[in-house]
């Protein structure tokens, strides 16, 4: 797997400090950084914060249905990876979170 240091594409030894783009094109592909080689203050500095996994998943869920909730609900993509995941909870261990943060 190809990996780059965020350091190494935008930082400061390429004399243009920080900056927030992590897209790079290189031999006619395009990638992004590799968050294992960011910093939090980099993270940060995307808009991304630390956030709880479960919440992650039932997001993306509502990004991919159009940010309506009942159509979260009634998914039949059996086979997505984030399907048992999609309410918010972990049905393997039964913990349900903090409910009330659902939209
Ligand atoms: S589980 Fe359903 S709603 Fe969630 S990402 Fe997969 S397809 Fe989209």
């Amino acid at each position: 797997m190809r990996t780059v240091s965020a350091a190494g594409c935008c930082g400061p030894s390429q004399g243009q400090g920080w900056s927030p783009s992590m897209i790079f094109r290189e031999n006619n592909e395009t990638f992004g950084a590799d968050p294992r080689s960011m910093t939090v203050e980099q993270l940060n500095a995307l808009g991304h914060e630390k956030r709880p996994k479960l919440k992650v998943m039932r997001a993306k869920c509502l990004d991919c249905c159009g940010d309506q909730p009942s159509e979260v609900l009634k998914c039949s993509a059996i086979d997505c990876d984030n399907w048992p995941y999609r309410m918010g909870t972990d049905p393997f261990t039964k913990r349900t979170g903090n409910v009330g943060n659902l939209k």
